[in-house]
C-alpha cells in the first residue's frame, strides 16, 4: 500500500488540532509528496501515539517535520515541553513504563503509547531515536526505509 505521507501528517495534525485545541505545525523539506509504502494506518497511529504525547507533555506548538532522501523517509514530532531525564531514556519503550509517576499521574496514559510506536517502526524495519532535554523539549525522530 503506497500513500502520501504529507497529507496522512496533515489529516492527522488537523483532527488532533480539532480535539486538543492545540496548534500543530507540519513542515516538509523538499516536496509536498512523499510517497511511503507501508501500513498507512499503522502509520497514522504511530503519529498519533507522538503527537499525543507531545500534546500530554508541553505547552506550546507541536512540530512534525517529514522528508525523503535516498529512499529514506524522515519524520519527526518536536515539543517544546518538559522533556524526559536521561536516566528514564532507557526504559521508554518498555510496556507499561511511565516517567516518575507523580508528574504522569495527571496527564492519564498507562505507558503502552512508546512501546507500540517502536514496535510500528520496527514493523517497517525503521528506526526510532528520541532526542529530549529536560524543561527544554523532546523530539521523537523515525526513518523508514522505502521499498523498492
Ligand atoms: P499512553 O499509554 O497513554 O501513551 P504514556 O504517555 O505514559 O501513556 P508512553 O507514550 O509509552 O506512555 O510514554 C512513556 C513515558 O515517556 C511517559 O509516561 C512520559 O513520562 C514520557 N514521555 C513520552 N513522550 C514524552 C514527551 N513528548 N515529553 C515528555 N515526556 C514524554
Amino acid at each position: 500500500e503506497t500513500f502520501n505521507l504529507v497529507q496522512l501528517a496533515d489529516e492527522t495534525a488537523d483532527m488532533l488540532h480539532m480535539t486538543f485545541q492545540r496548534m500543530i505545525r507540519v513542515h516538509t523539506t523538499n516536496k509536498q509528496d512523499i510517497r511511503l509504502s507501508a501500513d498507512k494506518e499503522k502509520i497514522r497511529q504511530l503519529l498519533v501515539i507522538l503527537i499525543d504525547n507531545a500534546i500530554k507533555y508541553s505547552k506550546e506548538p507541536i512540530d512534525i517535520s517529514l522528508s525523503m532522501h535516498k529512499n529514506v523517509v524522515r519524520f519527526s514530532v518536536a515539543d517544546k515541553g518538559i522533556g524526559i531525564p536521561e536516566d528514564e531514556m532507557p526504559y521508554l519503550f518498555e510496556r507499561f513504563y511511565r516517567v516518575d509517576g507523580a508528574r504522569s499521574r495527571t496527564t492519564g496514559g498507562v505507558g503502552l503509547g512508546l512501546s507500540i510506536a517502536k514496535r510500528i517502526v520496527d514493523l517497517h524495519e525503521g528506526q526510532i531515536d528520541v532526542f529530549s532535554k529536560p524543561e527544554q523539549g523532546t523530539t521523537i525522530s523515525i526513518a523508514i526505509p522505502q521499498k523498492k
